[in-house]
């Protein structure tokens, strides 16, 4: 069985080879790793290898290993859909959120967040996969939504997220990463994040300009609970 701090190698070593392969800066990706599931002393492990960022999907439990990993200078990434009973705590507690897809949430981000804080790292979570996904504004709306998110006080937005709909065909996981970097490009602000790419095609993601891959199962295993 492979520990923690061998998978850290391995996909650092991937993330290494995919930049190498597409001529970019290794140190321009980072490495978000998604610990839905998973108990403190998993990301503990996973801090003692070298990782400080950290992506939660579910509110609550996010919560309580962020209250038992206080100790640890950790930066901690909200990347689930939100409710909007949850943007407080959300604008409290994370340093940025991948997941904004609609103009509500992040005004309530954006007054939710608290005067002592630097301003809430944003990415806008498209849907590229069309029918396929139900999560991430639509192509068509992303200008309207990215310049009105843009505008908002106590937020700072650096960049799009997508989930393309999974393949293992390297041609299409190409397509669906070249058409977010593509809506990235004609947005006319000044952006300079693109969060996509997980266990299964961080490759093609970083041949497309991803900064942040998220990476769940490839660290840390099979999720621990089938909610996930
Ligand atoms: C679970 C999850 C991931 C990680 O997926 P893996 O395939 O386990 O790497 C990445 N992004 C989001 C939004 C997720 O919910």
């Amino acid at each position: 069985m492979s520990t923690i701090a061998d998978n850290v190698s391995r996909v650092s070593a991937r993330i290494h080879q995919a930049a190498a392969s597409s001529q970019r800066d290794p140190a321009a990706i980072g490495l978000l790793a998604v610990s839905k599931t998973k108990p403190a002393p998993a990301l503990r492990e996973a801090h003692a290898a070298g990782i400080s960022d950290f992506g939660e999907n579910y509110l609550q439990e996010a919560l309580g290993k962020q209250a038992e990993l206080s100790d640890l200078p950790l930066t901690w990434h909200f990347i689930g859909p939100i409710q909007s009973n949850k943007t407080r705590a959300i604008a409290e507690q994370f340093d940025w959120v991948h997941s904004v897809d609609r103009l509500k949430i992040a005004q309530r981000l954006s007054e939710q967040r608290p005067a002592g804080l630097p301003p809430l790292n944003i990415c806008i979570q498209v849907n590229v996969s069309g029918e396929a996904s139900k999560s991430g504004c639509t192509p068509a709306d992303l200008p309207a939504l990215a310049a009105a998110i843009g505008a908002l006080p106590n937020l700072r937005l650096r960049g799009l997220m997508a989930i393309p709909e999974p393949t293992e065909d390297r041609a299409e996981q190409d397509a669906a990463f070249g058409a977010v970097q593509q809506l990235q490009q004609h947005l006319d602000l000044p952006l300079d994040t693109l969060s996509m790419g997980m266990s299964h095609d961080l490759e093609a993601a970083i041949a497309n300009g991803a900064t942040w891959v998220r990476i769940g199962t490839a660290l840390f295993g099979a999720r621990d609970y089938a909610q996930a």
